[in-house]
């Protein structure tokens, strides 16, 4: 089956973007690929990961961030047993900051010329992470070899012309393109990728959507307000969707403190087993890049009160105003793996239940601003009512009345 849809390659290696592209194609994914380039990202995006996974995820995040479209971003590299798996995520910069191939494979040869060495076994390692509204995926592809210290061959690029692939006498360097295809690290990465994504199908259905997401509400009610129903509850949400709930029961660490945070996760883990997807923990996301996206996302929330709300809080607190934009919206509100809308109807729904008015006004108006509509919120109100009784949902329902009163008025 051929599947249309745009996709961002994050990717400034015309070379991988050639070798991605080619195999997407050949698993019958028909994309209109676009590069940075063409969407106008001209960012330079530290990457501060000790790990390729970090740093795919890293690339893959900022520009999905800041394009809200689908991202493929890779991160490879080369890792030679005799050196302790060096030069592995440094392999662009192994002979120093804008190094070029040819330094860095003049470095590995003056390595390996150190321990007397003139070949030692090797692998190339890519991982790809692909990202968009509802899914992280992670895959990573391996190609083992040997790393000798001669040049042979001129195609390819990187460390190409010393590697020879297991099962080959021919370094990269001297095979073709299609050759080096179907074994290299890249490929295997991509066909693990693309296997996922055909696995994970992409809820676009408005009903399977309503649903889900109906669903996501009772689970963060149940949160607050039932946890013994947790299990039950989770265990209806489809295996590819397990990361959207997820991140449901870690977002409410915000409303319903960490116990009950905690509670969730345990019972979360009893159904779905270890955690879905691998989130941004061991990631190095820069600390600034977190508090420039936690901004950006409040602001939307609060729409034209943010400046005047966050020098009220300020007064009261600073400390709270701070961890309100970096650790609330900036490093849990912010995270790929659930949409926004979704995110605000599950936070209607605990601030119902908790009782918080002030909180409440705010989420009632931010979900509208963050494209919720006033049927969405009335889907909210109907769960609390159904699950709680009117007594807790009558405060939501009265907020929304105001506001589709608002809307009505202009
Ligand atoms: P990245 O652009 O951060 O993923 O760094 C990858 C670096 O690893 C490249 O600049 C190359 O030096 C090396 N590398 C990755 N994949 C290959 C490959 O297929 N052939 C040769 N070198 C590669």
């Amino acid at each position: 089956m051929t599947r249309h849809m745009q996709l961002v390659l994050a990717t400034t290696n015309a070379h991988k973007a050639k070798e991605l592209q080619t195999l997407l194609a050949d698993a019958g994914f028909v994309y209109e690929v676009l590069t940075l380039e063409d969407v106008g990202f001209h960012d330079v995006i530290d990457e501060t990961g000790l790990t390729f996974e970090d740093n795919a995820f890293i690339k893959a995040s900022a520009v999905h961030l800041a394009t809200g479209l689908p991202v493929l971003a890779d991160d490879s590299g080369l890792q030679v047993a005799l050196l302790d798996g060096l030069p592995g995520v440094r392999s662009a910069r192994y002979a120093g900051e804008n190094s070029t191939d040819a330094d860095n494979r003049a470095k590995l040869r003056s390595e390996l010329a150190a321990r007397n060495a003139s070949f030692s076994p090797a692998a190339f390692r890519c991982v790809v992470c692909y990202i968009d509204e509802t899914r992280t995926l992670l895959a990573e592809g391996i190609s083992n070899g040997v790393i000798i210290q001669e040049e042979r061959g001129r195609n390819g690029f990187g460390y190409d012309a010393m590697f020879i692939p297991e099962g080959y006498d021919a370094t990269y360097g001297e095979l073709t393109p299609s050759e080096k295809n179907t074994t290299s690290h890249r490929s295997r990465a991509m066909t693990s990728l693309i296997q996922q994504l055909t696995n994970s199908t992409h809820i676009s259905d408005d009903v399977d959507r309503r649903h889900l997401r109906q669903l996501y509400i009772d689970v963060a009610i149940a949160v607050i307000d039932a946890p013994q129903d947790v299990e039950r509850l989770l265990s209806k949400v489809p295996t590819s969707c397990h990361h959207e709930a997820y991140e449901i029961m870690l977002q409410s660490y915000l409303f319903g403190g960490f116990p009950a945070a905690l509670d969730a996760l345990q019972r979360c883990y009893r159904v779905f087993g270890a955690p879905p997807l691998i989130g941004e923990v061991g990631t190095q996301v820069a600390d600034v890049r977190i508090r420039e996206r936690g901004e950006i996302l409040c602001r939307e929330i609060y729409g034209s009160v943010f400046e005047k709300m966050i020098d009220t809080l300020t007064g009261v607190s600073p400390d709270l105003a701070q961890w309100m934009i970096t650790e609330g919206y900036g490093k849990t509100l912010s995270r790929p793996g659930c949409d926004t809308v979704t995110r605000e109807q599950c936070i209607v729904a605990m601030l119902t239940v908790l009782g918080r008015r002030q909180q409440l006004t705010s989420h009632v108006r931010g979900a509208l601003r963050a494209g919720a509509t006033i049927q969405d919120l009335k889907e909210v109100e109907h769960a609390v009512t159904e699950r709680c009784g009117t007594k807790r949902s009558d405060l939501l329902l009265e907020l929304i009345l105001l506001q589709e009163r608002r809307l009505a008025d202009g």
